[in-house]
């Protein structure tokens, strides 16, 4: 199996890149914001306790999301492999990943990781948010906090990927394109 961490801050190109990875290597896109998004608009009680904490920026509860990705991986036996966007986002999210996949006798294969300078990602979101509405995307003190949830909670999962040899960052400045090109190179290496 293909299993690949798409890893980077909020406004990183991780779905837009997630999109093209998909189509090319035949692979199930698990992203949580996503689901949880869904979630919301299904109204269901998980989406309403989500709610709140997504228009603050913060983390949902690792034991919501680490649910989620539990069943996504039990609903897709078959899979040829998986892109993970957006999860893991804590320590304890990608320890619950390594044991999820080891139960099913599988692996992360890589961590691709994208470099994004902060000043490129307030303006992709700011742009963002008029284009798609997300409520989370208008607000730059929002947009600050995510950053910052990132940077404090998230970041540190790039050592816990490179501990174990499987990090490549990846430059995600240029065109989608262009970018994909520098994902599917190391892909096609593994
Ligand atoms: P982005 O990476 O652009 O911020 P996402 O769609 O991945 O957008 O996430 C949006 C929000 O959903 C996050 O700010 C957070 O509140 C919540 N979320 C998504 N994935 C996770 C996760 N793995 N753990 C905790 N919260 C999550």
């Amino acid at each position: 199996m293909l299993n690949i961490v798409l890893f980077g801050p909020p406004g990183a190109g991780k779905g837009t890149q997630s999109n093209l990875l998909i189509e090319k290597y035949n692979l199930i896109h698990l992203s949580t914001g996503d689901i949880l998004r869904g979630e919301i608009a299904a109204g269901t009680q998980l989406g309403l306790e989500a709610k709140s904490i997504m228009e603050r920026g913060d983390l949902v509860p690792d034991k919501v999301v680490i649910g989620m990705i539990s069943s996504k991986l039990d609903a897709n036996p078959n899979a040829n492999g998986f892109i993970f966007d957006g999860f893991p986002r804590t320590a304890a999210q990608a320890q619950a990943l390594d044991s999820l996949l080891n139960e099913k006798g599988t692996s992360i294969s890589r961590m691709l990781s994208l470099k994004v300078d902060d000043q490129e990602l307030i303006k992709r979101l700011l742009n963002r948010g008029k284009e798609s509405g997300r409520a989370d995307d208008k607000d730059e003190n929002i947009i600050a906090n995510r950053i910052n949830e990132y940077n404090n909670k998230t970041a540190p999962l790039k050592d816990y990927y490179s501990l174990q040899d499987k990090l490549s960052e990846v430059e995600g400045i240029g065109s989608v394109q262009d970018i994909a090109n520098r994902l599917n190179e190391v892909i096609d290496k593994l």
